[in-house]
């Protein structure tokens, strides 16, 4: 498995997700839900198939799809968007992140990453031209340390990348994070791309917060969200980017070079699940409140050490003393191999690969499944 700031290696979500196949394993590494597509959602996609058109949408996405991310905007965060000049449907946050990175970075730029990190980032920051420049967060609280992130400011630096809420840590950005992160921007003329994929997966009443959503840093932040986690649906790979027109520009740009568009039945189909009701919306955090429960709960009865959950669908175990040489890779190659229970190492979301103190699971899972997942890894244990 590469390190993320490496060449381009094998990332460590297609090693576990392979591992977990040859030994047929509970997969909990990769983040992908289980039995939790919203059957109107998945209807709409067939009728929209049936009907066609099946030739390239317009490049920025179906009309119909800007609208609705834009009447999502200010339903659920009260930020008005104007839908044909601030939003760009992408094939999954993926490629949004590409087209932004690609279309916002010259060689040589600086952009500033938080480890723990997904791991797309640097490595397509890298093939742009650009240099990532990590700053590391201490757990259990995550938060982002101001003095570090000042120190890693250069002339250089062009970008910030934040994700929240955050995987895989689990938690949400705060207010006064945002702050900071804001006063930052202004100070040294930077943009953030903020990665905000489960923005609707947050729990226990809470409330997604974003920096799009401070006016004086409006026009320097590219929001990205997915259909795959708003709708349970990874593999559609339905994104969107919403920004400033003049940030949205150069973004567009690289998109039409990277994929052009996307499939307009899924884009269809997006429209309509992004149209639901806020009943849809609370039904899904509901259901994966109650996951998180029977994961984190499961585990902790067996004697794990797993931290609480904010938000997204991931649970951190703590490493401990589980592996004789604390090493969180070997751990969960041993628990695919032995319990049946495939996760994922935090040390991937690492540069250096040299942070091994977690392994991440995913709870987005049938009942049936985590309930099996939890016996297995206490009868192991
Ligand atoms: N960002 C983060 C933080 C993620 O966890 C994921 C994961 N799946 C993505 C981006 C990619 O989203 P998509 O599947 O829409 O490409
Ligand atoms: N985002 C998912 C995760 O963090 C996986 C996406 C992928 O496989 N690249 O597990």
């Amino acid at each position: 498995v590469s390190s993320v700031f490496g060449a381009i290696g094998t990332s460590i979500f297609e090693a576990m997700s392979r591992l977990a196949v040859e030994t047929d394993a509970i997969n909990l590494g990769q983040g992908f839900p289980e039995g939790l597509e919203p059957q109107e959602v998945v209807e709409a996609a067939i009728e929209a198939l049936r009907a066609g058109p099946h030739q390239y949408p317009p490049m920025l996405g179906l009309p119909a799809l800007r609208q609705a991310v834009a009447a999502n905007t200010r339903r659920f965060l009260d930020i008005e968007v104007d839908w044909e000049q601030e939003v760009l449907v992408t094939s999954g946050a993926t490629e949004a992140l590409s087209d932004a990175f690609f279309g916002l970075i010259e060689p040589g730029d600086e952009v500033i990453l938080f480890e723990p990190v997904y791991d797309s980032y640097a490595t397509i920051i890298r093939r742009a031209g650009g240099v990532p420049v990590p700053v590391r967060l201490d757990p259990p609280r995550w938060e982002l340390p101001a003095d570090r992130i000042e120190k890693a400011v250069t002339r250089r630096t062009r970008a910030i990348v934040l994700n929240t809420p955050w995987n895989p840590t689990g938690r949400i950005v705060g207010d006064e994070e945002l702050r900071f992160l804001a006063d930052l921007l202004l100070k040294h003329d930077l943009v953030a791309i903020s990665d905000e994929v489960y923005e609707h997966l947050v729990f226990d009443g809470r409330r997604h917060r974003t920096l799009f959503a401070l006016p004086e840093v409006r026009n320097r932040v590219v929001r990205i969200g997915s259909a795959g986690k708003t709708f349970s649906v990874t593999g559609w790979k339905v994104g969107y980017v919403t920004a400033d027109r003049r940030l949205l520009a150069p973004i567009a740009r690289a998109h039409q070079f990277i994929t052009f568009t996307t499939p307009p039945a899924l884009q269809a189909a997006v429209a309509f699940g992004l149209n639901q009701p806020d009943r849809y919306f609370d039904g899904l955090r509901a259901t994966l409140a109650e996951r998180r429960d029977l994961l984190v709960g499961g585990l902790r009865a067996a004697g794990f050490k797993v931290a609480g959950v904010e938000a997204t669908y991931f649970a951190l175990v703590e490493l401990g003393d589980l592996d004789p040489n604390g090493d969180d890779f070997a751990f969960c190659q041993r628990i695919t191999r032995e319990a049946g229970v495939a996760a994922v190492p935090i040390s991937s979301f690492y540069g250096n690969r040299d942070v091994r103190s977690h392994v991440r699971f995913c709870f987005a899972k049938r009942r049936e499944t985590l309930e099996e997942a939890v016996r297995r890894l206490a009868a192991w244990r």
